[in-house]
């Protein structure tokens, strides 16, 4: 029993007015030396957060989630703060658990915990310290983006939904900027109007404050002394430097694109130059024959919808089988068989050797390939692969490899710099995939915004093919190593019905997936995957479920996951106000993302949200 007590804590100060404690939180122990290798813990509170009672943060002009800065003598940590009023007024509380995360200690609590030790039980006085706690403010910044595509896209929401101080300048090469890349094919074949692609409706651009320059080229990048010169030769000075400048299509260097009758397919102009030809054949539509060369997603997504056009179509695939990278042997078998039954004709193992103009007929394309074969054509696009533009970082003296080489913030060997998209190398990985640029734009436009604990780590790959009636879909590992026991399958095949479901497994942990006839579990799969998170009981219930075909209620929003309006309204009018959980909860953006606007517009209706939390 104490005798007296003699209390030797710091005082609160006017410079230093509020008590921070520090503490544990549920699912962590220590510095998390084990409980942070447990993916499952992890995802309960992945990073570290203050927690404030929600008086001292008004008076602070603090809202929540908001980065803040909690400093005293010792030091200072930057964090986001979460606020409740189940905190005592004038306490705020910080977890012990986050030491340095990856050299850098932003989040660590002893910082600002004093050496103050027990003189009897040696205990050290770590649940008391003085400290303020102000919002996180930045110097206004200049902050340029070189190109308006998926990853441009998602950097200027993400920044502007938390700072609209800074000055944003965006620099489009093509005259359209922020479309949906990724519907291309379904524009070609008039499925959807050019409206329905353009993500940022009249107006939008006002209100996000972008000063966009559309049809103009950035030519230079001084890295050394910060400035950009544009196709115009005007020069803008930056502080801090985007580049997003995606891929262009890769096709032979004897292939002469610029004669007629030759396309690829990565911008409006290359989908309007193919409609224009197209038309002016004048030939009806049943006439028609284009030839498609490459038998991976793009391919056969133009193959699909030209097709519904009833345009006859070849594909010349030089592997064995179709998207032979993305689906297992099974899958591509069973996907060339739905190929074929649309009328499809498909030569494997061959490649187009010359192409030339039909002396007599114009428009009219002779195709030969490398068996011999000879095919007629009207037209021959390309769809073999993209090549990451990292002209201007090679120029600028930016460290690249196959793309820009950028660390867990998406810098480029030059820190003010930071590459996105298509073009980022990260730990020797390229994603030519649109979820893959807007988790990348996503973390580096909060790392910028102050949020150290946003950081990159690497994007699982993930392939859905938007075919009307067929679903395809396969995440991450599609095969298994050869000979290595620790790998394990999980299969579930009906090949009459087209219908084919695999799981690889390795150490407890969900590895890869191919989901093909349903994608119900495309969400619940992707989160495993991507969080990597251990699968414990659920291992003996893999493709166990009794399929839940929910149907999509009202216009469809999301075609990846087939997500309807009237299913975002059903989860909303549950109470879910939250953009990410939404997603979540229904599926909705969480394939190529393209539909993301949309969601959030709907989202954002006042009519839709029936009921607030
Ligand atoms: C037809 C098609 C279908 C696709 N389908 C899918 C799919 O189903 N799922 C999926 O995940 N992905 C798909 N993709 C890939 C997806 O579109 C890309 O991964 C994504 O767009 C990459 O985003 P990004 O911002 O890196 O590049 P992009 O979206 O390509 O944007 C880059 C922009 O930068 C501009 N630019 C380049 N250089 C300069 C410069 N010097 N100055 C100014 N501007 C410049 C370019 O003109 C372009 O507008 C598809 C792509 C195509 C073409």
């Amino acid at each position: 029993v104490p005798q007296n007590i003699l209390n030797k804590s710091e005082k609160i100060t006017e410079e230093f007015p509020l008590i921070l404690t520090t503490g544990r939180i549920r699912d962590q122990w220590h510095t998390r030396t084990k409980t942070g290798k447990v993916n499952r813990l992890t995802t309960h509170i992945p990073s570290p957060y203050l927690e404030m009672n929600k008086i001292d943060a008004i008076e602070r002009e603090i809202n929540d989630g908001d980065i803040v800065d909690i400093y005293n003598k010792r030091g200072i940590v930057k964090v986001k703060a979460k606020l409740n009023f189940n905190i005592k007024k004038g306490v705020v509380f910080l977890p012990m658990h986050w030491g340095k995360v990856k050299g850098n200690d932003f989040g660590r609590a002893n910082n600002l915990t004093n050496n103050l030790i027990d003189p009897v039980s040696k205990e050290p006085d770590f649940k008391y310290a003085a400290v303020q706690v102000l919002k996180h403010k930045k110097e206004k910044e200049k902050i340029c983006v070189i190109g308006a595509g998926a990853a441009a896209y998602r950097f200027v929401q993400t920044y502007r939904a938390h700072n609209l101080k800074d000055d944003l300048l965006v620099f489009s090469k093509e005259d359209d900027p922020f479309y949906n890349r990724v519907l291309l094919p379904e524009y070609v074949s008039e499925d959807l109007t050019w409206e329905q692609l353009q993500k940022l409706k009249k107006g939008e651009i006002e209100k996000l404050r972008i000063e966009l320059h559309s049809g103009v080229q950035i030519t230079t990048v001084n890295s050394e002394e910060k400035f950009i010169i544009d196709s115009n030769g005007g020069k803008h000075s930056f502080d801090i430097l985007i580049m997003a400048t995606g891929s262009s299509a890769f096709v032979p260097k004897d292939v002469p694109l610029h004669l007629p009758g030759r396309f690829t397919m990565r911008t409006k102009v290359d989908a309007d130059n193919l409609r224009t030809y197209l038309k002016n054949t004048e030939l009806p539509e049943k006439e028609q024959h284009v030839v498609i060369v490459g038998g991976g997603l793009l391919g056969l997504e133009l193959a699909a919808s030209l097709k519904k056009k009833n345009i006859n179509i070849t594909i010349v695939q030089r592997a064995p089988r179709l998207m032979e990278r993305q689906l297992d042997r099974v899958a591509s078998t069973l996907l060339a068989e739905n190929v074929q039954e649309r009328g499809i004709q498909i030569y494997f193992d061959n490649e187009v050797s010359t192409v030339f103009e039909d002396e007599i007929t114009s428009n009219k394309l002779s195709i030969s390939l490398k068996t011999g074969k000879i095919i007629t054509a009207n037209a021959i696009v390309y769809a073999i692969g993209t090549l990451p533009n990292i002209e201007l970082a090679k120029i600028s003296n930016l460290k690249y490899s196959r793309g820009v080489i950028v660390n867990q913030y998406l810098q480029t060997s030059n820190p003010d710099i930071f590459a996105l998209g298509e073009i980022a190398e990260f730990e020797n990985s390229l994603y030519g995939i649109t979820s893959a640029a807007e988790q990348q734009a996503n973390s580096a436009a909060k790392f910028i915004l102050g949020d150290l604990s946003s950081i990159y780590k690497g994007s699982v790959l993930m392939n859905i093919l938007k075919f009307e009636d067929l679903d395809l879909c396969s995440i991450g590992m599609v095969n298994t190593p050869k000979n290595d026991p620790s790998y394990e399958e999980i299969i579930l095949k009906d090949v009459t019905q087209h219908f084919y479901k695999k799981c690889i497994v390795r150490n407890d942990l969900l590895v890869g997936a191919i989901l093909m006839g349903d994608k119900n579990e495309f969400a619940e799969f992707k989160r495993f995957i991507e969080d990597k998170i251990e699968l414990s009981e659920k291992r003996t219930e893999l493709l166990r479920g009794k399929s839940s075909t929910i149907p999509v209620l009202g216009k469809l929003v999301c075609s990846c996951s087939q997500v309807g309006e009237g299913n975002l309204i059903e989860v909303i009018n549950k109470g879910c106000n939250d953009f990410n959980e939404l997603c979540s909860k229904t599926g909705a953006g969480l394939g190529c993302g393209s539909c993301k606007p949309e969601i959030n517009e709907i989202l954002l209706k006042p009519n839709n949200r029936r009921y607030e939390k």
